[in-house]
């Protein structure tokens, strides 16, 4: 195909523009966003989505060994988007549900360390209680407007179902979210791996996120479904690069930055909400089993994690007051 028209990088429309950008190389699939407004576009296709509302064709992006590459009319059709918007949405996030996994007779992923001469268990429902409640008293000082929840708060076992239920039973006023953390760890036979991962949802992933009870309108429901799904899609991804970000200036020096992942996790498929999933580490990983036990790097941890949603907050409501705790 004759490219005669000159590139110019999407990195430096969005910096310029002072947009959020998310890519992925590997899907195509790319993100800008601002003051809760979105544009979505992917790798090789001219369909662009504006907030979801409006579609147009545009040159498609070019993919190149140095990132993603749009033409000028295309920039300045970005450029004109996010300069002109009247007024930022009013969209908030109304509450943050926090599913430590495992938990009572399920203790997830165990590993070894010794603590001052003695051999200790290190298991996945002890580590990852710790770290959510830490993150949840972080998140109540800070945002006193919103709904902070925990599914467990002690040693116990809620069913996937349960948790699941939770976090679709919440009612929430027009243009509010609700955002959903479920935090692990992991294991492996290979004691070597170690590492922590941030994951969200597959963009190809199908799913049912409009209640059927909610319209009488059979045509527009599977539209309204497909956008929905989209735009809990898009925040997922924004909210786990948000958290990777925040990990990786807490604990990126310490362990491994193992990148963000795509999956179809249960938890987080059936939350009708933007969600992530947070590995802290590897138990089953000597050196990271003595971090894992140890209650000030779990601090370390929720503080990465909090920052990182903080941030998505910042994005999403608009504001620009945000400064991360350390
Ligand atoms: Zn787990």
């Amino acid at each position: 195909m004759a490219q005669t028209a000159p590139l110019v990088s999407v990195q430096d429309v969005s910096k310029n523009i002072g947009a959020l950008f998310f890519w992925d190389p590997l899907s195509g699939v790319a993100i800008l966003e601002k003051n809760g407004h979105q544009v979505n576009f992917r790798t090789g296709e001219s369909l662009v989505f504006f907030d979801y509302r409006d579609v147009e064709l545009l040159d498609a992006p070019v993919h190149s060994s140095r990132g993603l590459f749009i033409t000028r009319d295309f920039a300045r059709r970005l450029e004109n988007f996010f300069n002109t918007l009247p007024t930022p949405v009013s969209y908030r996030v109304g509450a943050i549900l926090i599913d430590p996994g495992h938990g009572g007779r399920d203790p997830g992923a165990i590993g070894k360390t010794t603590v001052r001469g003695k051999t200790v268990e290190v298991r996945e429902k002890d580590i990852v209680l710790s770290v959510a409640r830490d993150l949840h008293d972080r998140l109540t000082r800070q945002y006193p407007d919103k709904k902070i929840l925990l599914t467990r708060t002690g040693d116990t076992f809620p069913s996937l179902q349960e948790r699941v239920e939770k976090a679709n039973s919440f009612k929430t006023a027009p243009h509010e979210a609700i955002i959903y953390i479920s935090i692990h760890a992991n294991a492996a036979f290979n004691t070597a791996s170690r590492g922590f991962e941030v994951w969200y949802l597959s963009p190809d992933y199908r799913r049912t996120v409009v209640d059927s009870t909610s319209t009488d309108q059979d045509e527009i429901l599977p539209i309204l479904n497909s956008m929905m799904e989209e735009e809990f899609t898009t925040e997922s991804i924004l909210i786990a690069k948000s958290i990777m970000e925040g990990l990786d200036a807490q604990i990126g020096s310490q362990s491994k930055n193992r990148g963000l992942k795509e999956e179809s996790w249960f938890v987080v498929r059936n939350a009708r909400m933007p969600s992530v999933l947070v590995e802290l580490g590897f138990v089953t990983n000597p050196e990271e089993a003595r971090l894992l036990a140890d209650e000030a790097y779990l601090q370390k941890c929720a503080t990465g994690i909090y920052n990182g949603i903080a941030s998505f907050i910042s994005h999403f409501e608009g504001s620009r007051g945000f400064t991360a705790s350390q």
